[in-house]
């Protein structure tokens, strides 16, 4: 299976920063990458980084988006929004969101519903807390994310982030890596069916290029997300190359 490895920019990026780390990768990786290579810019410069990657391999996408494709909803995005600055794909369900803003596994089903409509690939993001895995949860947490945010039909991504390894410089030992994506991958196939065996599964927390290259060779592990490393060129090329 092609990995697939994807930044998390978050709230970070400024018009002119953005284009110009978005231009530095399709320059970079101008000769080919031995996977596939996404980036999730905030919306406000979306359409600028989508411009800024034309022609190159690096895909874009949006960190989160609304159930519905238009209406009185202050603030919010919708996938055809999304759709229509440039991405193809779309985080949701990161645990910023499930959270930071109450967001529900239900919730996220819909929205993996509307940007599937919308033409988006969604990844859907999934892990458990600290307090979880300490108190033996953290597979049926995982697995019970999977069976209710993930629809019939679904044919995206999932990303395995423990919330406890996300923005700290922890990460999970390869052990429970492992362990976690077999669980998923089970889980998937419970819910989807075969279908369920060819999705991909991603690490995502506090990935960094040093560990890159290990991580990528776990079983079941198909790519990596991304976050505070993907805002710094040559780390997020370094991981890219790891995968390669
Ligand atoms: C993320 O938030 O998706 C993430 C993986 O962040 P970081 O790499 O900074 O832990």
């Amino acid at each position: 299976m092609r990995q697939l490895i994807a930044g998390n920019w978050k709230m970070n990026g400024l018009r002119a920063e953005a284009i110009a780390l978005a231009a530095t990768l399709a320059e970079e990786l101008r000769a080919g990458a031995g996977c596939d290579v996404l980036v999730c810019p905030p919306s406000t410069v979306l359409a600028a980084v989508a411009e800024a990657l034309a022609g190159s391999l690096v895909m874009t996408g949006g960190q989160d988006c609304h159930t519905e494709a238009s209406g009185a909803c202050t603030g919010d995005v919708s996938a055809p929004m999304l759709r229509d600055a440039g991405a193809g794909w779309v985080i949701l369900g990161h645990s910023e969101r499930r959270l930071g803003y109450g967001e529900s596994n239900a919730l996220v089903q819909e929205k993996v519903r509307a940007a599937a409509t919308a033409g988006l690939t969604p990844i859907v993001c999934v892990g458990e807390t600290e307090q979880q895995r300490l108190s033996g949860n953290a597979e049926t947490v995982v697995a019970a994310q999977i069976d209710g945010s993930v629809p019939t039909g679904f044919a995206g991504v999932v990303a395995y982030e423990p919330v406890w390894a996300i923005g700290t410089g922890r990460t999970a030992s390869e052990d429970d890596v492992v362990a976690m994506h077999r669980c998923i991958r089970s889980q998937l196939v419970e819910t989807l069916g075969e279908a369920g065996a060819g999705l991909r599964i991603l690490y995502g927390g506090s990935v960094k290029p040093a560990g890159a290259a290990a991580l990528l060779l776990l079983p079941e592990v198909s790519g990596a997300l991304v976050g505070g490393a993907s805002l710094v060129a040559a780390d997020f090329l370094a991981i890219v190359r790891a995968a390669g």
